[in-house]
């Protein structure tokens, strides 16, 4: 971290940050240009809050020099890909892995339909939503424990291995008996104490970017799940609102390529609530495999009109294996594994 004093500064105002800094038990180097002073701080074994130093006299910026806030996550500390095994396949480096399924779990038989439907096209993971955060409380919350128990059947019978959504502790207790990968929505992704406790769970967890979060916060977010000691994070891009075409949502491509250099975890797009349009989930998908991300979710309906949730995002059984079809003949285009 390098303070910077400003043109002004006494000598004393050097001398109270210098002092700060030796109490907190780390080091005070002096660099003195023939305009600025900087005082560069280190021996620091955890990173240090700017708001430490940010108002002390004389002082006119703190800058951030390295990336430790999120330093299990970063490249730095482990240039390798994170690879994450599964049963028949892994997720990470050069592979493309689809979780497809329903928004929500709405019944047995059309969670039943729909897993045999996405296992038969060839998807590597079933997604369905028992506990649901949703925007309004007027709207369907998910069928909870028992949505839960409908999706252990699914996982019984089609051997697909399951991603659902905990909410809160409470959920994420009763999740972890069925879920192959937690969901963490993007609603969570800044509850730092519950990403503690997903952190702990011992499952791989599928970490959604919040609205709005910068690829860093987005990385500090894993951070706190990596630093209980769960090396098994997916990142999912989501998007946010489209400011240029209201009732629509963007994915940012961008940071698919962001998190490759930034981070050795895997980075999956989420084409469904990344449009928030049926018609424009496929072209979608096709751009998150083109632009090098690991791996998709996507909402799959057997009657996309009548889902209790998310309706006009959802793909029909047929559009889903026209999907996996075109992936297919990406991956040998561009050289990744599906
Ligand atoms: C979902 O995947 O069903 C979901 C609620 O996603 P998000 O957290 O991205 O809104
Ligand atoms: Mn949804």
């Amino acid at each position: 971290m390098l303070i910077v004093m400003d043109d002004r500064h006494a000598k004393k105002d050097v001398a109270a940050v210098v002092n700060r800094i030796k109490e907190m038990g780390c080091a005070a180097k002096l660099i003195s240009g023939s305009r600025s002073t900087f005082i560069e701080i280190t021996g620091n074994r955890t990173p240090l809050d700017p708001g430490l130093f940010e108002a002390f006299h004389g002082v006119k910026n703190v800058i951030e020099t390295s990336q430790n806030h999120y330093k299990l996550a970063s490249r730095n500390f482990k240039s390798k890909d994170t690879i994450i095994p599964f049963k028949n396949f892994q997720v990470g480096k050069n592979t493309f892995t689809v979780m497809a399924g329903p928004c929500a779990v709405e019944s047995e038989k059309q969670l039943l339909k729909i897993a045999r439907a996405v296992r038969k096209s060839g998807a590597h993971i079933l997604r369905g939503g028992a506990f649901k955060p949703r925007t309004s409380p007027y709207t369907f919350q998910g069928l909870g424990a028992e949505g839960l128990n409908i999706l252990k059947l699914a996982k019984e019978e089609t051997g697909l291995p399951v991603v659902t959504e905990a909410v809160d502790r409470q959920s994420l207790e009763k999740v972890c008996k069925v879920a192959d990968v937690i969901q963490i929505g993007a609603r969570n992704m800044r509850n730092f104490p519950f990403l503690r406790e997903a952190g702990r769970a011992g499952k791989p967890v599928l970490l959604k970017r919040a609205p709005f979060a910068r690829l860093e916060e987005w990385l500090m977010s894993a951070e706190y799940i990596l630093r209980e000691g769960n090396r098994s994070i997916i990142l999912c891009e989501r998007g946010e609102q489209a400011i240029a075409d209201p009732g629509h949502f963007n994915p940012d491509l961008n940071l698919v390529l962001g998190i490759k250099e930034a981070s050795h975890l895997p980075v999956f797009v989420d084409p469904s609530h990344g449009t928030g349009k049926g018609s424009r989930v496929a072209a979608m998908a096709r751009a998150a495999a083109a632009v090098g991300a690991h791996g998709i979710i996507v909402e799959v309906h057997d009657q996309p009109e009548r889902s209790l949730s998310d309706a006009k995002q959802a793909i029909s059984i047929p559009d889903f294996h026209r999907l996996m079809e075109d992936l297919r003949s990406l991956s040998s285009v561009l050289g990744f594994r599906l």
